[in-house]
């Protein structure tokens, strides 16, 4: 028996997990994909928000404004790339107004440093931005980071303080047997105390399980480009325009690896699956880019193109909640800004849960999770005691972003391992520059087949099997 099931392995339910990891009890996460980190939570703008322009009194104001306060010492703690480059709303004339709003709900916020800018500030900023603006809301505070390093390290913080955590177990069903639940998945049958539905888009559909139909999600797709590195110098800040009612609107903002994205585009769509980039996505994302930057060659630098979908809530803010069932808990509704909010989501259903039942601490709680940095982020000089001491540091898998062949096995090897080609890439980035795996990919497949001691045949590339030079899995 469980104390607590959790439900999706993005980043609620493993902030989840590790918030729940500090305390005695026995806690699994379930995940249908083959690794954490597969849907939403990979697919990003990667931004802590300040925290200024969520609706007033909601859970995404309060948690956002609390998280990012958080987020960098988190970073320190866990390990993961955080970078506070700040972000510039940057307006037209006509559209100067709604950036005093914003600029006063910011100051009402306590979002630190906020001020307004002017055009000769903005331009010293952006030198690239097209000269049509005339000034910016500049949050300082607002900062990048990788969302996928976010996720794998709340998830491995868990996992070293005993979460245990099953991939490719899909939950089809859950009962409720007296005062507990039977979580039931196409592989095993799980008796638990309690729930945490963490499903992301698919949560409503968790919920019908139990019958609580009190909300429904609508996915909303964004798109994005994602340009090479010799684009990196011409975006140094998070650059927003004036948002619409459904999103923040198209940004341009760099990676905290240093690509430039472009993106997202705000489309509702039926289906729970994230399409490929579409036509008028690219369309939508170029008529931006003309409007911030009309001298960037888009067609040309552009290495990828990407797609995620928002868990869009019909309460309009996030969903935090015990259920009509006593027991069964959401995190649902997460979309933007889910991520800047994570930390506090996780932290905030585990007060829920401990009102309603007290677990000691853990005594030998461990706070930190072990550093993992590739040779390439090593100065020249370590570097080579590093390949004297292993050699494998020596050999070359991907080019593009120089990565060796002991940086993969550590990212297969770790607690939280990679268990796809996809997830070698999320850890240590080999098949991220220009030629996007074109020449590491076999590679990559083979050292996973032999690390896992499985055949070829069972390497998985995402959600689907490898296959040998097909580009599209
Ligand atoms: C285009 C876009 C841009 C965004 N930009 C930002 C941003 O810059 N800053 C910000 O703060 N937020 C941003 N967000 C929001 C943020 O990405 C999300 O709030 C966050 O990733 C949601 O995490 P999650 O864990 O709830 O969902 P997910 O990451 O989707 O995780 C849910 C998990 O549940 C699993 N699951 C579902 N059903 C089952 C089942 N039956 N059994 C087992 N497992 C199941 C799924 O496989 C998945 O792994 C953006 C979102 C999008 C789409």
């Amino acid at each position: 028996m469980f104390d607590v099931i959790i439900i999706g392995a993005g980043v609620i339910g493993s902030s989840i997990a590790m918030h729940l990891s500090q305390y005695k009890m026995k806690v699994l996460v379930l995940e249908k994909n083959p690794e954490a980190c597969m849907e939403t939570s990979k697919a990003n703008s990667g931004i802590i928000h300040a925290g200024y322009d969520a609706v007033r009194g909601s859970l995404k104001e309060k948690l956002n404004v609390e998280c990012s306060l958080e987020m960098e010492a988190l970073s320190k703690r866990l390990h993961f790339l955080y970078k506070k480059i700040g972000s510039l709303l940057v307006f037209r004339e006509d559209e100067k107004e709604v950036a005093e709003l914003l600029y006063k709900e910011g100051l009402e916020r306590g979002i630190p440093g906020i001020r307004l800018i002017d055009q000769e500030e903005l331009r010293e900023k952006e030198p690239h931005l097209c000269h049509d603006y005339v000034g910016a809301l500049y949050a300082p505070s607002a900062a990048i980071v990788c969302p996928f390093q976010l996720t794998y390290s709340l998830l491995e913080n868990a996992i070293q303080n005993g979460v245990s955590f099953h991939s490719m177990e899909e939950v089809k069903s859950i009962d409720k047997v007296d005062n507990s639940f039977l979580v039931t998945t196409q592989k095993n049958s799980y008796q638990t105390r309690y729930v945490m539905n963490a499903a992301g888009v698919k949560a409503d559909q968790i919920s019908a399980f139990i019958g609580d139909n009190s909300f429904t999600i609508t996915p909303r797709r964004g798109e994005y480009r994602v340009l090479d590195h010799t684009e990196d110098h011409k975006v140094k800040h998070i650059l927003f325009q004036i948002p619409t009612p459904h999103s923040k609107g198209v940004l341009a903002l760099p990676t905290v690896h240093g690509n430039l994205l472009l993106g997202p585009t705000s489309v509702l769509q039926d289906s729970r699956t994230a399409k490929p980039m579409t036509e008028e996505g690219l369309a939508e994302i170029s008529l931006h880019r003309e409007k911030l930057f009309p001298e960037m060659n888009l067609e040309e630098k552009t290495i990828r193109i990407f797609s995620g979908l928002r868990a869009t809530s019909s309460e309009g803010d996030f969903i935090i909640r015990e259920s009509s069932v006593p027991g069964f808990f959401h995190a649902a509704g997460i979309d933007s800004p889910g991520l800047s909010s994570a930390f506090s989501i996780g932290k905030m259903i585990t007060e829920l849960l401990l009102e309603k039942e007290y677990f000691e601490m853990k005594e030998d709680y461990l706070a930190t999770n072990p550093e993992y940095r590739n040779l390439s982020d090593y100065p020249l000089s370590v570097q080579k005691e590093m390949i004297q001491e292993n050699p494998e540091y020596g050999i070359p898998l991907c080019r593009c972003e120089d990565v060796s062949l002991a940086d993969v096995k550590n990212a297969i090897g770790r607690p939280l391992g990679a268990r796809t080609i996809g997830g070698v890439k999320r850890r240590v980035r080999p098949g991220s520059g220009r030629c996007q795996g074109g020449f590491c990919e076999e590679k990559i497949a083979e050292i996973l087949a032999q690390e896992l001691d499985i055949s070829l045949e069972e390497v998985y590339k995402e959600n689907a099997l490898w296959i040998k030079g097909d580009k599209h899995v």
